[in-house]
């Protein structure tokens, strides 16, 4: 029988850590480490979008089509994922009780996790990772990448 206090993984996202607490207390740490050091803040969107879109049944059905359609932004327009670089025009949309479909999240989300991210020793590689991390989960949602991008193209400046 499964025991939650014997957990050694992260049921949402495979990352070997001790279940979901684990991992979200992992996902505290590099952001904290992300907000200490602009080096490595520079990279906070992408592995905000990657570690959320891994953990889909604790953010919601907004939280995850925003997500998801960030991460499209950042990875497909090249876009700025440094710490600040939130422009109006992408969250206006999500505003009050916007009309969005339910993303079936996959159930593979990626052999990439939070935990991969401590290989990093400086701000280079932990930027390398994170683009990994990035591009790994948005490929596991690829079923939804034709909302994503079709949303995003509708509200692009
Ligand atoms: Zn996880």
């Amino acid at each position: 029988m499964f025991d939650g206090n014997l957990a050694i993984t992260c049921p949402r996202c495979g990352a070997r850590v001790a279940g979901v607490e684990g991992c979200f207390a992992l996902r505290a740490e590099l952001s904290a480490r992300e907000y200490s050091d602009p080096a490595y803040g520079a990279v906070n969107l992408l592995t905000t979008d990657a570690h959320a879109l891994q953990h889909p049944e604790d953010h919601g059905i907004k939280n995850n089509a925003f997500h998801l359609v960030r991460l499209g932004w950042l990875l497909e327009h090249r876009a700025d994922p440094r710490i600040g670089n939130n422009p109006r025009w992408l969250h206006t949309p999500f505003d009050g009780l916007p009309d969005l479909p339910t993303l079936t999240p996959p159930s593979f989300r990626g052999h990439f996790t939070a935990v991969d991210m401590l290989e990093a020793d400086t701000p280079e590689q932990y930027r390398e990772l994170a683009y990994t991390w990035g591009r790994s989960v948005w490929e596991a949602w690829s079923q939804h990448h034709d909302w994503a991008r079709g949303f995003l193209k509708a509200i692009l400046p």
